[in-house]
């Protein structure tokens, strides 16, 4: 008999270890099944990046890899960043999920922490506008955006973004501003009546789960200018930091190199048991569970229920309405920081957004501004529309006044949009079939988006080289959701109520992105790890 204050947890990425901790907290014994694949060990904890680039033994193995292969070449399709060597094992073996993929182009990952150990840390809640098809509204998330704040430490500030953004406790003071970002403030600043009133454009600082100040074993940023290759200081948040914390709670048990296949499912509809494999082809192992959570990431917790249903019934369904964010990356060149020099002891990610407001609140479009500091510049140089040599001069002289903005649009449930087991795929190779097509007003919405995106640049005294400007292919920005959407009403199959218990399987709960109804144009980080702890809160 196993005891009712059990829960077995399938994935350690933000929605597993929120989910987990918030389940220990109510007094539950928490099992959590991961594969799990472990970060390599930090180089020189306490250098900055130049002193890495000088004193490694080998720092081109360590910047590029052992075979260069974190080398973006120049057919690589536009992308500003690729994976460096130290972040390899966050996709390591992802690619045997991916079958036969039209329209979509996925990641997996199967690392301790998930995805999130790659992130660039952006956090920012939904509103009730963007809640609108979700069976709560933002008073129900907003004790969970505070906890999930409190516990990751999240940096932001009452600003022009908080019309989109609502404030929730536990912010952190911001992360200071590097040169660029605070040249692109001041010009906001002489501009904001025109950029609010005629574009409907705010600037502000966006939300990141960055230390500005020591938390626990954690430090605050110190500028190492890191963050791309993993922040040694542990300053930058990732799913793995939680897992340590739970691995001290007694209620906590992880169990590492075990890939969930399936799950049992007995007379009444109720999940018996999981069905695990060790990793590697290794021995079968059967859970018994009373209750199941599944936060494996949106597309391998579908191919765990889809393979749950193909072994109890031999039937083989598809799951409609797959979401992920369109994101289209506009580089440009700040003409007042020309000549002057970049400074390499500056946080690499993000220090500010841009919001565009539309009368529609889930029409909301959302930018993230990443001014160019220590990133690798040889994606950018094998763009420019020069030879080798005179690209690298150009390259040298406007290094400073470089920057990205990263445009993210909504998306929403379409039956177009599926996933289901590959024919052929049996437990063993649980390859997913994939198709996305683009909404047909897709095209219209982001021309008039990124018309007002350059506009914005220009006033801000930046000018967008022409030909730069790169759609990321669907499945790019990783925020997949949609294949379970929760609802109150209970019509249609393979839905969920608003714990995220599915309907057909009553003790089993999806706690990743598989159950929201609509995707905002914010990163869904934040709101999959409140949610999370929502149904740990609400359900258990
Ligand atoms: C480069 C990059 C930058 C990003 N930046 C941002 C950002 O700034 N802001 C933002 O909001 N989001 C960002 N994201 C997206 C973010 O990382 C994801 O939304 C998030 O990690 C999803 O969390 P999850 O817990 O639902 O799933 P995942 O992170 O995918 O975690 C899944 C977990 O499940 C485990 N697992 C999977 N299958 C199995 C199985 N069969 N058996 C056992 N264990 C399994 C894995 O080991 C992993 O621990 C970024 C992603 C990338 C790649
Ligand atoms: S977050 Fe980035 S800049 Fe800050 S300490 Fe870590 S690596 Fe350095």
């Amino acid at each position: 008999m196993v005891s009712d204050r059990r829960v077995l947890v399938v994935g350690s990425g933000p929605s597993g270890v929120h989910f987990a901790q918030t389940a220990l907290s109510k007094g539950y014994q928490v099992t959590m099944v991961d594969v799990g694949r472990e970060a390599p060990t930090p180089v020189m904890p306490e250098a900055d990046l130049v002193q890495l680039k000088e004193e490694l033994a080998d720092p081109a193995g360590y910047f590029l890899g052992g075979s260069y292969e974190g080398v973006l070449l120049p057919d690589f399709d536009k992308e500003y960043y690729g994976t460096p060597p130290s972040k390899n094992y966050v996709f390591e073996d992802g690619a045997r999920f991916a079958g036969s993929l039209e329209g979509f182009e996925p990641l997996f990952s199967f690392a301790r922490g998930g995805m999130a150990e790659a992130w660039t840390a952006g956090c920012y809640p939904f509103n009730d506008g963007e809640l609108t098809d979700f069976p709560f509204s933002y008073a129900r998330l907003a004790p969970h955006y505070g906890e999930v704040a409190r516990r990751i430490g999240i940096t932001g500030e009452p600003d022009d973004l908080g019309r989109f953004m609502p404030l929730h406790e536990h912010l952190l003071q911001p992360l200071p501003l590097d040169t660029h970002s605070l040249r692109l403030v001041r010009a906001y600043e002489r501009k904001r009546a025109y950029l609010n009133e005629t574009l409907g454009a705010y600037l502000g600082r966006t939300r990141v789960a960055t230390l500005s100040r020591d938390m626990d074993e954690r430090k605050a940023c110190t500028k190492l200018g890191r963050c791309l290759w993993g922040c040694p200081r542990g300053a930058l948040y990732t799913p793995s930091q939680t897992v340590r914390t739970l691995q001290r709670h007694d209620g906590f048990r992880y169990l590492g190199g075990l890939e969930a296949l399936r799950f049992q499912i007995g007379d009444n509809g109720r999940a018996t048991a999981l069905i695990a494999r060790q990793v590697g082809g290794g021995e079968i192992q059967t859970l018994p569970t009373s209750q199941l959570a599944l936060a494996a990431g949106t597309l391998p917790t579908a191919a765990i229920v889809l393979r749950s249903i193909l072994a109890a019934t031999g039937e083989r369904v598809r799951l409609t309405g797959l979401m992920d964010n369109r994101q289209v990356l506009v580089p440009f060149l700040n003409v007042g920081m020309l000549g002057r020099p970049y400074d390499p002891a500056s946080y690499q990610y993000h220090l500010l957004g841009l919001g565009l407001s539309d009368p529609d609140p889930r029409a909301y479009v959302h930018g993230q501004i990443t001014t160019l500091k220590t990133a690798l510049l040889h994606p950018i140089i094998q763009q420019l529309p020069f030879d080798l040599r005179t690209s690298l001069l150009v390259a040298r002289a406007t290094h400073s006044a470089l920057g990205v903005v990263n445009v993210n649009f909504h998306d929403s449930r379409r039956g177009d949009n599926w996933v289901e087991l590959e024919e052929g795929a049996d437990m063993e190779s649980p390859r997913l079939r994939i198709r996305y097509v683009p909404a047909a007003d897709e095209p219209g919405r982001l021309h008039a988006a990124l018309g007002k995106v350059r506009r914005v640049l220009r006033a801000l005294g930046c000018v967008v080289p022409p030909g730069m400007q790169h759609l990321r292919p669907m499945g790019a920005s990783v925020h997949y959701a949609g294949l379970f959407p929760m609802t109150t009403s209970g019509d249609g199959r393979w839905g969920t109520d608003e714990h995220c218990r599915t309907r057909e399987f009553s003790n089993v709960l999806l706690v990743d992105g598989s159950t929201f109804p609509f995707l905002p144009a914010k990163n869904v980080t934040f709101t999959l790890m409140a949610n999370a702890s929502r149904v740990a809160a609400e359900a258990l």
